[in-house]
């Protein structure tokens, strides 16, 4: 080994040993007689010192730049008490060093390898490895891949089996657009990268493998959005023989083990579950953050028995409570209304409720049984503002959804330290799809319809709920999955609802049908995002901050050029020619 010890290690108790470290130069300062090196690895930094003018070494470590590699002897010693630094693990200790060697000098820096540095994103990415030194970005790759072992052991503990699924496939009907591979061998013809491993995972299960997982890749080639990457990782897992709260159970466990690790949080299981009607009802969203409350209200018919003719003739009037009242100007309510337009809302009505009278807005429509009701249905007490979204129930639950989350973060409702997970279960199976004016399947082909409302599927499939959930965390969707069809009929049903022409879906799935005609057990899993997973545990906004590579957000790598041009060679052995 070229070290004895590595950077974050050292302490009082290794006072007098000679030592050796091996790391780059964090800090370097030449303070007259004495010059201190800081020298940093993954673990952590150490103070070196040379106080002796007279040692050759001064020269030496004259020539020394920031991020050089280097490598360190001295001997450890105790600092004074005025000196040590309580917020460092080493910060008692410091290395008088006897000798510093240059194992390989670093050029000029695109950017300060510090945690508080600002560096723009591109820059960031094109010299991923200098970033990636930063302690900060250490921790979160720390993280990930804790957070990847515990998941995995737990997974073993529960006798799933960890399996690799192809990554060149057929193209798959997952909904996004594939990435395709042209193969060379049988030109014309294409792999596409798997948008997930779903139907070979469902044949694991015919296959009598019982309990899979894999961490898995998945690449959809969609229009990226601020915090899209072209492939993220799946925790991906299926089971046989289950039925929904058996998955649940599963996705639990491996999440308190994560959690126990990572966070020393022992998560209160099991976790609660709204169906997804309740979830619009109470939060206008499907992926509701439950930190804080703020309820969503119907209050139609109370609102009709008043005079405001906009509420007399509304389908649906629905409503929240918003806390401390008086404290909302005009321009906040405005920005507000914003939002709810922004979401489909043709307006927001408001109306204040401070020490005991009703003002603003539309109190001049409301009398006082109104603000009686009012207040009685909303739960609501003295120094509050009640706002309001008249139009089809989902349109009011959808906007005010919207106005309930930015309020929770602009009145610092939320409890950041807090993790709370919910399940939302029951989706609707099938959307309309105005533009082809049909069904599409809301999550994918492969959903168990609710046996209670299979009937539906024949009169009326827009009634016909899926035995379809996510798990959301604070607000995000972390999860997606399903209990599956595995009998052929069903699935002929759902194609024929979806108007897929039988030939497409032979092409695209004919081979997972026909393994179901082998006797294939009833089944369900789910596929969780472990990026974003990490990145909460992390305290990141952004995926791209706990993936080691990811591509900026246009879909391209700085650091590689990719996507880049082939060359002649390459495309002719393709068989392929480009258009100019
Ligand atoms: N394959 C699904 C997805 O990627 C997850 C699942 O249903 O298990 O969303």
């Amino acid at each position: 080994m070229l070290r004895t010890h590595h950077c974050g290690e050292l302490n009082h108790e290794n006072a007098g040993e000679k030592v050796t470290l091996c790391g780059w130069v964090d800090r370097h300062r030449d303070m007259g007689p004495l010059q201190f090196v800081t020298i940093r690895d993954r673990y952590g930094v150490t103070q070196c010192v040379l106080d002796s003018k007279q040692s050759p070494l001064h020269q030496d470590l004259d020539k020394l730049n920031l991020e050089d590699c280097i490598q360190i002897q001295g001997i450890v010693r105790q600092r004074e008490e005025k000196d040590q630094n309580s917020s460092q693990p080493t910060g008692a200790i410091e290395v008088n060093m006897t000798a510093c060697k240059i194992l390989n000098h670093s050029k000029e820096l695109p950017f300060q390898v510090k945690d508080t540095t600002v560096v723009n994103d591109d820059l960031r990415l094109k010299y991923r490895y200098l970033d990636l030194r930063r302690p900060r970005m250490q921790t979160n790759l720390e993280i990930r891949h804790k957070v990847i072992q515990s998941c995995r052991q737990a997974l073993c503990d529960m006798g799933f089996l960890e399996v690799e699924t192809p990554l060149l496939v057929r193209s798959t009907p997952e909904g996004a657009r594939d990435f395709v591979v042209p193969s060379r061998l049988h030109q014309g013809r294409f792999y596409a990268l798997p948008q997930s491993p779903q139907l070979y995972k469902q044949m694991l299960m015919v296959s009598g493998c019982d309990r899979y997982f894999q961490f898995a890749p998945a690449f959809r080639d969609e229009d990226l959005r601020a915090d899209r990457v072209p492939v993220h990782t799946q925790i991906d897992m299926e089971m046989s023989f289950v039925e929904e709260a058996d998955v649940f159970a599963a996705v639990e466990h491996y999440l308190q083990a994560i959690f126990t690790d990572i966070k020393g949080i022992n998560l209160p299981t099991p976790f609660p579950i709204l169906d997804f009607h309740q979830a619009i009802d109470l939060y206008g969203t499907d992926k509701p953050d439950t930190r804080f409350e703020l309820t969503i209200k119907t209050v139609t018919k109370l609102m009709q028995e008043t005079s405001f003719s906009r509420f007399q003739e509304a389908a649906c009037v629905r409503a929240i409570a918003v806390p401390e009242g008086s404290r909302h100007s005009r321009k906040k309510i405005e920005q507000w209304q914003k939002i709810a337009q922004q979401s489909g809302a043709q307006g927001l009505a408001w109306v204040k409720y401070c020490r005991g009278e009703a003002s603003g807005g539309i109190a001049k429509f409301l009398n006082s049984t109104n603000i009686e009701n009012l207040l009685s249905i909303m739960e609501a007490s003295d120094d509050c503002l009640i706002l309001f979204v008249a139009d089809t129930y989902e349109t009011a639950s959808h906007s005010l959804g919207a106005v309930r989350s930015v309020i929770g973060k602009e009145l610092e409702l939320i409890d950041h330290g807090k993790f709370h997970f919910l399940w939302v279960n029951k989706f609707p199976l099938f959307e309309w799809n105005c533009q082809t004016q049909s069904y599409n399947a809301m999550h994918h082909l492969f959903t168990q319809p609710l046996e209670e409302d299979a009937h539906f599927l024949e009169s009326d499939p827009s009634k016909v709920r899926g035995q379809l959930y996510d798990l959301v965390l604070n607000g995000v969707e972390l999860l997606s999955g399903s209990i599956r069809i595995n009998r052929p009929h069903i699935q002929k049903k759902i194609l024929e609802i979806i108007n897929m022409p039988r030939e497409e879906s032979e092409s695209k799935f004919g081979f997972l049908m026909e393994s179901f005609a082998y006797g294939a057990p009833p089944h369900g899993g789910s596929a969780m995002g472990l990026d974003r997973l990490v990145a909460i545990l992390c305290g990141e906004e952004s995926i791209r901050e706990v993936i080691a590579f990811p591509c900026n957000n246009s879909g391209i790598f700085p650091l590689d050029g990719s996507p880049a041009a082939i060359n002649e060679m390459q495309l002719k052995e393709l068989g392929i020619k480009t258009s100019d």
